[in-house]
């Protein structure tokens, strides 16, 4: 070691007990380390989906299974993309064959052929986890298992589930399933493991299109929390009370 390198070390070290962090801390990764650390940052993770830029081509949520380890056969999925098709007689009509995971090759909502000129309207929503600021699955998990990180997510141990369900009951938005290997609760996490090492999450990367992004709203600088301060977005069953921090562009008012 040169004399430089034990210097800095030296500096390093006397830091890190002037400002009180344990050597234990540098353990990174550990989620409770990681929590405190994101909470001093001022970090709270959001997503924006745009519906005016999403094709329906399901690259999200072929890349959401491969990363998440979903079964990629199975029909359950962390994120999905739905397809509206309003027709000139009032008909609403929406699927998500798969989750979207192939896309959407027939024109057969539903099992229905619509011809092009019978369409009002035709659109596709992605959708995700909210992680909501008052989630309902937090609060009816009888064990604790599923709990908020103070960045935002939500988040489950699988160590700790008993698969009894009721948070897959108590959340409005339907995101939540079972894992069909583990047998417990599962849901989409923001790819909590690569957002913590600073990068985007699967379905962000996979987007072709930009209708995906992930930020943190309190970073003024960031071109996220920007569009969600300055541009009209809207969030999933505001009614519900459960402060999404999903907020979508261009939603339109069909949707459920
Ligand atoms: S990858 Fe992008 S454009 Fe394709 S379905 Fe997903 S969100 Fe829509
Ligand atoms: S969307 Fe559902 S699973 Fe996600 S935090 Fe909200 S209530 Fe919980």
């Amino acid at each position: 070691m040169d004399c430089d390198r034990r210097e800095f070390l030296k500096v390093g070290f006397k830091t890190l007990l002037a400002t009180g962090v344990s050597i234990g801390a540098f353990e990174l990764l550990k989620p409770e380390v990681l929590a405190a650390l994101n909470k001093e940052k001022g970090l709270r993770w959001v997503f924006v989906v745009d519906t005016t830029k999403c094709v329906g081509c399901g690259m999200c949520v072929r890349a959401c299974k491969l990363e998440n380890e979903v079964p990629y056969e199975t029909n359950v999925s962390r994120t999905w993309v739905e397809r509206y098709v309003m027709t000139k007689d009032g008909k609403i009509l929406v699927d998500s064959p798969k989750a979207a995971r192939d896309g959407f090759i027939k024109n057969d909502p539903m099992g229905v052929t619509v011809k092009k000129e019978d369409i009002d309207k035709a659109f596709f929503v992605p959708k995700l986890c909210n992680q909501c600021e008052a989630p309902p699955c937090v609060q009816v998990c009888p064990v604790g298992a599923t709990y908020q990180a103070p960045d935002g997510v939500v988040l489950v141990d699988r160590t700790w589930c008993i698969g009894c369900g009721y948070c897959i009951m108590a959340c409005p938005y339907g995101v939540r399933f079972f894992h069909p290997l583990y047998r417990v609760a599962e849901k989409c996490n923001f790819c909590y493991h690569r957002i913590n090492k600073g990068m985007k999450t699967a379905c962000v990367d996979a987007c072709a299109f930009g209708a995906r992004q992930i930020g943190n709203i309190k970073d003024l600088e960031d071109p996220v929390a920007r569009i969600i301060k300055t541009e009209r977005t809207a969030v999933l069953k505001e009614e519900f009370g459960t402060k999404p921090h999903v907020f979508y562009i261009g939603l339109d008012s069909i949707v459920r």
